[in-house]
């Protein structure tokens, strides 16, 4: 059984004109002889990532292993922090976004991908699309592919109930709750891809999901319900454009309301 502790929380919404805020969450997951970090969150996060391991006692150094779901920019930013780590990627992706003809595009990052490259440290890859398999015990993988060619998502039995840690296979609420895929490189993998996690949160509602991009989530009767913090904890927006800021929910389809 693992702690559980949020080190960065994904964050949802993007902008009309920038894209994608690129918050995505790492989690930490602790056991008397491993210290395991899922995704490595996105590069302007990483004093945050520090900064909640001293929280925990823990300095990057205490990291012996880094699950990646997939290797788009925002979940591989830290990735140079954590040098006494195993790196667990799937060879799909790996293969995909090392040998990517523009490096540079969009969701992908030169610099963190030549360091996954150069770097010495242990690296496990994961062969296989069609079915997971068991990590270390407490901890599977299954694949999730489409919004890459190689993501995969991982399971973990924690001390506060089973997680689920889709990555961007399942970003966030609004992919949860309406089932719809968006940013995807193959619609039907997503598709099927987020079915099964719709399927193992609609089959046990005390499994709560870890999104790339939102805060933990589970599935109770077909409806999203957000574990926290609350959009007012996370940051305070002039929704009023007038005087102070406007406390919002976020609901599941990804709207705000404004709480009066
Ligand atoms: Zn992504």
């Amino acid at each position: 059984m693992y702690d559980a502790h949020p080190l960065a929380h994904g964050f949802p919404i993007k902008s009309a004109f920038h894209g994608g805020f690129g918050w995505s969450s790492v989690n930490l997951f602790r056991t008397e002889d491993r210290v395991v970090i899922v995704d490595t969150g996105s590069p302007t996060h990483g004093g945050m990532v520090r900064a909640n391991l001293a929280e925990l006692g823990l300095t990057t150094a205490d990291v012996t292993d880094v699950l990646l779901t997939h290797l788009h920019w925002d979940h591989v930013g830290n990735i140079g922090m954590f040098p006494e780590a195993t790196i667990t990627v799937h060879q799909v992706e790996y293969d995909w976004a090392t040998n990517h003809p523009e490096p540079d595009a969009v969701f992908l990052s030169k610099p963190y991908l030549d360091y996954v490259v150069a770097t010495e440290q242990p690296k496990n890859f994961l062969t296989g699309m069609d079915a997971g398999g068991e990590l270390f015990p407490g901890i599977s993988w299954f694949p999730t592919p489409g919004h890459t060619p190689g993501h995969i998502a991982f399971r973990v039995a924690t001390t506060e109930g089973g997680v689920l840690l889709s990555g961007d296979a399942v970003k966030n609420r609004v992919e949860l709750y309406t089932g719809v895929p968006d940013l995807s490189m193959d619609l039907e993998a997503s598709q099927r891809s987020i079915d099964t996690v719709r399927a193992i949160l609609t089959d046990d509602s005390s499994i709560s999901l870890l999104p790339g991009h939102d805060n933990r989530l589970r599935m109770v009767d077909g409806e999203v319900l957000d574990e926290g913090p609350t959009l007012r904890e996370i940051f305070t927006v002039n929704f009023d454009g007038k005087a102070g800021p406007v406390e919002v929910e976020l609901n599941a389809n990804g709207t705000l309301t404004p709480v009066a």
